[in-house]
C-alpha cells in the first residue's frame, strides 16, 4: 500500500440521513488513499443533546429524545439487517436517557461532554454498518483511545505528544489494513472521562489526526463546494477560490466566513498538510485547496461580513493629561477579560470593537455593569450597536498603491464608521450600519471581483 494517506472529515449534513451517508461513503471510496474517516454527529443531534444536558422537564426530555431517536432510526430503517445496530443504538439512547435525568439534578460541563459525545458515537456506528452492508472492509474506532486532552470540558486542549504516540501505535497499523471510521469532536482526559474540543470541533480532530499520522492531505467535506470570494447567499455570482493560503483562509474565518473552523488550520499549518474543502452533495463540483503557498496570490482574495458588531468610542476627559490613557483603558479591559478586536485612535479618543468570537455572550452583554462604570470614570463612553464589520482579505494590501481609491470610491453613498488599514497586509476592515451590510458587500464584490 502506498504511503499516501488522506484523512476525510464529514460534517453533520454529510451524515444526516441514509442517502447522505451513502454519498459520503461514495466519496471515501472514490479515492483509495482515504483511509481514515472522521465524522460529526448527524445534523441536529448535537444541539438536541446539548439541550438535554441543560436539565429539562420530563415532557421536554421525551420530546428531545424522540427527535434524536427518529433521526437515527430513519437511517436504521433503511438497512438490510437493522437488528444488531438497532440494539446498539438503543443502548446508547438508554444511556442518553439516564444521563439527561442526571442533568435535571445537577448539570456540569463534564456531564454535558459525556452526553453530547453520544452523537458522534451513533453516527459513526451507523456509517460503519452501512459500509459493512456494502461489503467494504472497515473498522469502527473509538477516537478517545488516541485523542487525549486536558480536562477543560467543553473546550479541551489536545495533548499533541500523546495523540501522536497513541495514533502511531493504535491507528497506523490498522490503516494499512482497512478504512477506519472514527468520531470527530470528542476526546478523553487523564482519568478517562469524555471531553469535547468545542463546537464544530470535528474539523480540528481531522487535522490533529492528520498531523499525528503525517497525512498527505485532510479533506473536509461539507455542504458547500469550497471557499468563495464571498458568501454566495449574498452574492450568487461569488466565485469559488481554487487555491488559497492558510493565512488567507484563517483571516477569512476570523472575519466571519463560515466554512472552516479557524483552529482547524493550526495543526495543518504547523505540519504543512494541505486541506481540501469540498461538498459531499456533489463530488464533481470541485472545491478549494488550502495550503502553505499559492501561485500568484492576488491582491484581493475575498470579502467577509461579520454582523452584530458594537463600536465603543472612548473620549479622554482630560486632554492635557492624556498620557497613559490607552494603557489605563487596556488595563480595565484586561481586568474584565475582554479582547479588543479592531482599534483606531486619535489624540484624545480611541474607538474599538470587541472580539466576541468563540464567546456565547454578545458584545452587548460584555459591556454591562462594572466595566462601563470603570471606563466611564476615566473617559466619556459612546456605544454604537448593530454595525457590521466588512473585511477585504488579500495579499500585500499594505504595500499596494491606489487601494484606497479602488476600495472606497465604490462606497461613496455609504457611511463607513471605522476603517482599519495598514496593520495587516492581509486585510482592510471597516464598519458600516448593519442594514447596509449586504448592499455594501454586493457593490464592493462587483467592483473588486467583477460580478
Ligand atoms: N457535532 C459537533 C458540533 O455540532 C462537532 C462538529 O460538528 O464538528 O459541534
Ligand atoms: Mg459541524
Amino acid at each position: 500500500m502506498s504511503q499516501i494517506l488522506i484523512v476525510a472529515k464529514f460534517g453533520g449534513s454529510s451524515v444526516s440521513n441514509f442517502d447522505s451517508m451513502n454519498r459520503s461513503i461514495d466519496i471515501v471510496l472514490s479515492n483509495l488513499n482515504t483511509r481514515l474517516v472522521v465524522l460529526s454527529a448527524s445534523e441536529g443531534v448535537t444541539n438536541l443533546l446539548i439541550s438535554l444536558s441543560e436539565g429539562q422537564e420530563k415532557a421536554q426530555r421525551t420530546y428531545l429524545l424522540d427527535k434524536i431517536r427518529s433521526i437515527q432510526y430513519s437511517i436504521i430503517n433503511c438497512l438490510k439487517l437493522p437488528d444488531i445496530i438497532r440494539n446498539e443504538i438503543d443502548r446508547i439512547l438508554l444511556n442518553i436517557t439516564m444521563l439527561s435525568e442526571t442533568a435535571t439534578l445537577a448539570t456540569s460541563d463534564a456531564l454535558t461532554d459525556e452526553l453530547v459525545s453520544h452523537g458522534e458515537l451513533m453516527s459513526t456506528l451507523l456509517f460503519v454498518q452501512i459500509m459493512l452492508e456494502r461489503q467494504i472492509k472497515v473498522k469502527w474506532f473509538d477516537v478517545r483511545k488516541v485523542m487525549y486532552t486536558n480536562d477543560r470540558f467543553g473546550h479541551a486542549d489536545p495533548d499533541l505528544a500523546k495523540i501522536k504516540e497513541n495514533s502511531t501505535v493504535l491507528l497506523q497499523p490498522d490503516i494499512q489494513e482497512q478504512i477506519i471510521v472514527t468520531q470527530g469532536f470528542i476526546g478523553s482526559e487523564m482519568k478517562g472521562r469524555t471531553t469535547t474540543l468545542g463546537r464544530g470541533g470535528s474539523d480540528y480532530t481531522a487535522a490533529l489526526l492528520g498531523e499525528a499520522l503525517q497525512a498527505t492531505r485532510v479533506d473536509i467535506w461539507t455542504d458547500v463546494a469550497g471557499i468563495y470570494t464571498t458568501d454566495p447567499r449574498i452574492v450568487p455570482t461569488a466565485k469559488r477560490i481554487e487555491e488559497i493560503t492558510f493565512e488567507e483562509a484563517a483571516e477569512m474565518a476570523t472575519f466571519g466566513a463560515k466554512v472552516l473552523h479557524p483552529t482547524t488550520l493550526l495543526p495543518a499549518v504547523r505540519s504543512g498538510i494541505p486541506v481540501f474543502v469540498g461538498s459531499s452533495k456533489d463530488l464533481t463540483a470541485g472545491g478549494t485547496r488550502v495550503c502553505n503557498n499559492t501561485k500568484n496570490p492576488p491582491l484581493f482574495r475575498s470579502l467577509t461580513l461579520r454582523r452584530k458588531q458594537t463600536l465603543v468610542t472612548l473620549h479622554s476627559l482630560n486632554m492635557l493629561h492624556a498620557r497613559g490613557f490607552l494603557a489605563e483603558v487596556f488595563n480595565i479591559l484586561a481586568k474584565y477579560n475582554i479582547c479588543v478586536d479592531l482599534i483606531t485612535t486619535s489624540e484624545i479618543s480611541v474607538a474599538l470593537t470587541l472580539d466576541n468570537i468563540g464567546l456565547t455572550s454578545t458584545s452587548d452583554s460584555l459591556l454591562t455593569g462594572n466595566l462601563l462604570i470603570e471606563l466611564s470614570s476615566l473617559c466619556r463612553v459612546e456605544i454604537e450597536k448593530n454595525l457590521a464589520l466588512i473585511a477585504i482579505i488579500g495579499n500585500n494590501l499594505s504595500k499596494a498603491c491606489g487601494i484606497g481609491k479602488e476600495v472606497f470610491s465604490a462606497l461613496q453613498s455609504f457611511n463607513l464608521r471605522m476603517i482599519c488599514y495598514g496593520a495587516s497586509s492581509y486585510n482592510i476592515c471597516f464598519l458600516v450600519p448593519g442594514n447596509d451590510a449586504e448592499k455594501v458587500v454586493r457593490v464592493l464584490h462587483k467592483n473588486l471581483f467583477g460580478s
